[in-house]
């Protein structure tokens, strides 16, 4: 396998809009290369496969793939019952979350909050 290197560096990307880039890894987002080429464009859910028009998505950053770029996005529901799952493993264990005067400081807790907030913002639409 050829590696060639990079003559430009490659752009980064860009975060989710509306929470950390940080939380992804939790929601159990899927491989770029798994994605279809509607999912990649932002067309529809990447969870649940529903078509999405724009004002029914979650933004879930730019990503690179393959020197092509990616535009992830989610439906209301499905991101919301993945922030609420992934919260449930997190913030148990997690001191920070667990403290009520810095929950607010933990990238992944208040993010995954904020993702869940997002998808309740974007409505009931969603994959099933
Ligand atoms: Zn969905
Ligand atoms: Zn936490």
């Amino acid at each position: 396998m050829a590696h060639r290197t990079a003559a430009r560096p490659a752009p980064a990307g860009r975060p989710p809009a509306d929470f950390p880039a940080e939380v992804l890894p939790h929601l159990g987002m899927p491989a770029l290369i798994a994605l279809t080429a509607d999912d990649a464009a932002g067309r529809t859910c990447i969870w649940g496969g529903r078509a999405l028009p724009l004002a029914a998505a979650v933004d879930l950053g730019e990503h690179l793939l393959d020197g092509v770029l990616a535009f992830p996005q989610s439906c209301g529901p499905c991101i919301v019952r993945r922030a609420t799952d992934a919260l449930a493993v997190h913030s148990p264990d997690c001191p920070t979350c667990r403290d009520r005067e810095r929950w607010t400081e933990c990238t992944v807790g208040y993010g995954l909050l904020s993702a869940q907030r997002q998808g309740l913002r974007v409505g009931r639409g969603g994959c099933r």
